[in-house]
């Protein structure tokens, strides 16, 4: 009988093959007291379970392959930097002579105090965090333990074509060994979305549907597994039903997919020769190596917020350390900046703002701009960092959530006095850097012409303005149907923004999820728009729409449909401008 189990869908494809349940390898940490004589002997044990647990990732690094898994490589350096944290190092061995107890047990002991800490703060980044350090000590206590775990993966056969290997949690490392050994998908019990496992995955193209609970006990070795990693369902024992239909997937994938890698290298261009402009959105190095791959010409939305959000805000030295990190990661690719988007869904209890805790209505509250022009010192922190990163490759500098010139003005004074304390230090900048703003405040939209005579570019934050547009909540699923992009209204407030600012003569891009979404691509082509910004994994799929749209032709078609909806029946937007290419 057929059983199917959900987790979280990370990596999208669909696997067929049988299973291999990975061996659980569980480490017994127990603890056991130390004589006095023993403890100089104890740390020497501790410390060379930490050089080959650095040893085994360096090798693995090496190994990879960096032209299919730049990501795999980073996130071990990741890993072994960690290894190398001398806080934990040191907690450690203070740990085991202060208590007199084992290596493994004074590990343990200081992987949940680290874990207990980011418990208490609510994000994702930190979750992935916690993940990233389990598996560091995991590593060493893996070492410390060497007859129970001499070598990963001893059970795992080297060829694992058109096998599903079901294992309790994967690292990252672990992950790059199935892969080089062919693995058909993976599944797991342990593991979230935002894991670097889950990021890996995607990355590698491997299908993967992480998170699914007993996994181990209720699917049995050698059984035909179906995995569709889009939707996070695997079958076990699937009916002939399920598998003819999922085959027919499979091909239709395999095709698209190699549609796509056609595209990589081809231009972005239209049927009618209209060149477009594709950026990427990044925060984590991983993203910004992946939009290196995906051929982006740019990172169009650079968030920073994930710097705040660790514990106390970031002061300028750590914030240009990470900028320029990037810098470094793009090698002459330009990089915007957009400074801090706190408050609403992107909370923090690290910075004290009691109002915007208190409001009512956060969304409309003290966030953004607003946050950072009452906090001014906050902000030229952050100005005076991104200011001393622009001397050190291509930068610009967005603003988020702009309602008004005077908010503009504000800035461009704030930005000013931060180049004048540089100058006093002596500190080098680019006195050129562009100042950008973020549309997406309606009221903000149809007062384009006022506000972009002030900023040197504009990127429509289209998350946003649709929820202000339609007076719906982002994030509420109840209102999800009226969050739409076709609305007549939203349709001619952003081909307001789009012709204004090609009128005024300025760069104008979108960087919410829209831009990224191939349905909508061909609808922005015809609004005007011919820069757009977009997570790297979406960029060759919209691409590849380019590439197939007549722009001018997309453009006559939204005109009739702007003139007279009624005329189209039933037919959505998304509709006429698709039927327009065909008919051509
Ligand atoms: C947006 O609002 O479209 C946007 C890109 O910003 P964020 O999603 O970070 O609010
Ligand atoms: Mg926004």
């Amino acid at each position: 009988m057929t059983l199917a189990l959900t987790g979280y869908g990370v990596a999208r494809g669909i696997a067929i093959g049988r299973t291999h349940l990975a061996e659980r390898n569980e480490i017994e940490i127990g603890e056991y007291r130390i004589k006095n004589r023993d403890v100089d002997g104890e740390i020497l044990r501790y410390r060379n379970a930490v050089d080959a647990a650095g040893e085994q990732l360096t090798e693995l690094a090496n190994r990879i392959d960096q032209k299919v898994a730049i990501p795999a490589a980073d996130i071990i350096q990741t890993h072994i930097l960690m290894l190398r944290d001398s806080q934990i190092r040191k907690n450690t061995e203070d740990h085991i002579r202060s208590e007199l107890c084992n290596a493994e047990w004074a590990l343990q002991s200081q992987l949940e105090q680290v874990l207990n800490e980011f418990r208490n703060m609510d994000d994702d980044y930190i979750r992935t965090r916690a993940e990233d350090v389990t598996q560091v000590v995991r590593l060493i206590q893996s070492k410390l333990n060497v007859e129970t775990t001499s070598k990963p993966f001893e059970n795992i056969p080297d060829r694992l074509a058109d096998t599903l290997v079901i294992a309790v949690e994967l690292t990252p490392g672990e992950l790059a060994i199935l892969h080089e050994r062919g693995v058909a998908g993976i599944v797991t019990e342990h593991g979230g979305p935002h894991s670097h496992t889950a990021i890996l995955a995607s990355s590698l193209g491997i299908p993967a549907v992480l998170g699914v609970r007993r996994a181990q006990s209720l699917l049995k070795e050698g059984e035909t597994l179906i995995l569709d990693g889009g939707l996070g369902v695997v079958y076990s024992d699937p009916d002939d039903s399920i598998q003819d239909h999922y085959r027919q997937v499979q091909r239709d994938t395999r095709r698209y997919r190699e549609s796509l890698e056609a595209v990589r290298d081809q231009p972005a261009l239209c049927i009618d020769d209209e060149h477009i402009n594709l950026q990427a959105n990044a925060e984590r190095s991983e993203e910004l190596q992946q939009a290196i791959a995906s051929g982006a010409t740019g990172i169009g939305l650079y968030r920073t917020e994930f710097l705040y959000l660790r514990g106390a805000p970031p002061g300028e030295e750590a914030q240009l350390e990470e900028y320029t990190a990037a810098i470094r990661i793009l090698n002459g690719i330009p990089l915007t900046i957009r400074t801090l988007d706190l408050g609403a869904d992107k909370s923090t209890d690290s910075l004290d703002f009691a109002q915007l805790s208190r409001a009512a209505n956060p969304a409309m509250g003290l966030r953004a701009v607003r946050l950072c022009l009452r906090d001014t010192d906050l902000f030229k922190t952050q100005l005076r960092a991104i200011l001393r990163a622009s001397a050190a490759g291509p930068v610009r500098c967005l603003v988020p959530m702009l309602t008004s010139v005077q908010e503009i003005l504000m800035v461009r004074s704030l930005l000013e006095e931060s180049m004048e304390e540089l100058d006093e230090r002596g500190q080098q900048y680019d006195a050129g850097m562009q100042l950008g703003g973020m549309i997406e405040v309606p009221a903000a939209a149809l007062a384009i012409e006022d506000l972009g005579r002030h900023l040197d570019f504009i990127s429509v934050g289209s998350n946003d303005l649709l929820q202000y547009a339609l007076a719906a909540d982002r994030g509420d699923e109840q209102v999800a149907h009226l969050y739409d992009l076709q609305h007549p209204g939203v349709v001619r407030l952003l081909k307001h923004i789009f012709r204004k600012a090609h009128e005024l003569g300025i760069p104008v891009s979108v960087c919410g999820e829209v831009a990224g979404d191939r349905r909508y691509t061909r609808l922005l082509l015809a609004l005007g728009l011919r820069d757009f910004s977009m997570h790297p994994a979406e960029l060759l799929e919209v691409k590849q729409v380019v590439r197939d749209t007549n722009a001018h032709i997309a453009q006559e078609a939204l005109r009739l449909w702007l003139n007279n909806p009624i005329e189209f029946g039933s037919q959505s937007l998304l509709q006429v401008l698709d039927e327009s290419q065909i008919t051509r």
